[in-house]
């Protein structure tokens, strides 16, 4: 008889599915004495520009706005587009894609995400189309990203606009192709919480440089001259030491990426024997942008629900996280819309039943990686 396994020890300390990366004080101190000999704190000042020429060739886009927030970056990309009317778009992201779209007087029209990718379904959204929709705003969640061939012949067709929320997909590549190629603007958030981040912070990029033009007046009061206002423009302005700390940031980024692809691998390998258990993967041809760790726990096929899954991780003191429970679609200010009845959602509102986020982070290093392993293992036994 084999005595049944040791139930694995907590972490001392709570995890989380992130932990924000910080470059050396030694790395990042040049850049603050930069800024306290120039007293320049904000309006594109020397690392606002240093850092949008960097993302610019980073990114590989012919253009790159930077913002203080991806919120207020996806909110202006509408304004940019002269977005009105109705815009099709997932339930299955962050809060923000949708509420960007009422704060521009814009109604969402939610249609269902494919099975596999979890992105926006390209054959849900042609039925969705009406005389009132100005354009298609696809997430590239967990990175994956969205139909982009078929959403843009759908655009062409019928006159639309395509927005990417790419918040999740920065560094992702489509068989050697960056991500920013696709859709009219694509955001991206370097929210605190992202793998390259700038604390609080965002940027569209693009590759009309007119519209890069329209962008910058509208992130900036729509102030032209310093005797001219043409347009209600709004304060979107990335600051110094925002743009200082992504300089620096950049410089760690390939660290910290190699340090989470070993992460990835050890939860690759360790749990693809639990029953109703799949790390979501990208598809051929794509790179892992390494935002998260996600698993999709199959109500039918794995002996415990997702959410016991996530409250039993909490006596460990991992706290997973729901990404993304709930749908957009089912928020108080958005299910009575006609698009958001949850009959015409089936595959996003199962899919938002089943996902896990996972701790992923360089700091959580292998070894951790294990250790959760081992205490999904012991859950789900149990
Ligand atoms: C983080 C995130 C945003 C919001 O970005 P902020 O920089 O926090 O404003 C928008 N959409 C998605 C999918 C995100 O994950």
């Amino acid at each position: 008889m084999t005595s049944p396994p040791k139930p694995p020890t907590p972490f001392d300390a709570p995890v989380y599915v992130t932990r924000p990366m910080l470059p050396d004080m030694e790395s990042f101190r040049p850049h603050l004495d930069d800024i306290w000999s120039s007293g320049w704190l904000t309006n594109n000042g020397d690392k606002h520009q240093a850092l949008e020429a960097r993302l610019q060739d980073v990114l590989g886009v012919p253009d790159i706005a930077l913002f203080n927030n991806g919120t207020i970056a996806l909110l202006i990309a509408c304004q940019a587009l002269r977005l009105s009317g109705e815009v099709i778009v997932t339930p299955f992201t962050f809060p923000a894609t949708a509420h960007v779209l009422s704060w521009n007087n814009i109604t969402p029209v939610f249609a269902d995400i494919d099975p596999q990718t979890l992105t926006i379904d390209p054959r849900r959204i042609e039925r969705l189309i009406t005389r009132q929709t100005s354009a298609i705003l696809g997430v590239h969640v967990y990175g994956i990203p969205c139909d982009v061939a078929e959403i843009q012949r759908l655009a062409d067709y019928y006159g639309l606009h395509v927005v990417y929320d790419a918040a999740h997909a920065f560094g992702t590549e489509i068989d050697g192709q960056p991500i920013a190629a696709f859709g009219d603007i694509s955001m991206f958030s370097f929210h605190a919480t992202k793998l390259f981040h700038t604390a609080e912070g965002g940027a569209l990029g693009m590759r009309d440089a007119r519209l890069k033009r329209r962008i910058d007046l509208l992130k900036n009061f729509g102030i032209k001259t310093e005797d001219e206002v043409i347009m209600p423009g709004i304060n979107g302005k990335m600051n110094e030491l925002q743009a200082a700390l992504g300089l620096a940031n950049l410089d760690a980024l390939d660290a910290e990426r190699r340090q989470r692809a070993a992460i990835k691998a050890v939860y690759r390998a360790r749990l693809a024997d639990l029953p109703g258990v799949t790390l979501i993967e990208m598809p051929k041809g794509v790179t892992d942008s390494l935002q998260y760790a996600v698993i999709r726990i199959d109500a039918d096929r794995a002996p415990v629900h997702r959410d016991t899954v996530q409250a039993r991780l909490r006596d460990y003191n991992v706290f997973a996280r729901k990404y993304f429970f709930p749908l957009c679609s089912q928020y108080s200010c958005y299910r009575n819309l006609p698009s958001a009845q949850p009959a015409s959602l089936p595959v996003a509102e199962r899919a938002a039943q089943e996902v896990l986020s996972l701790p992923l982070y360089g700091a959580l290093g292998e070894e951790g990686a294990h250790r959760v392993c081992d205490m999904l293992h012991a859950v789900m036994a149990a």
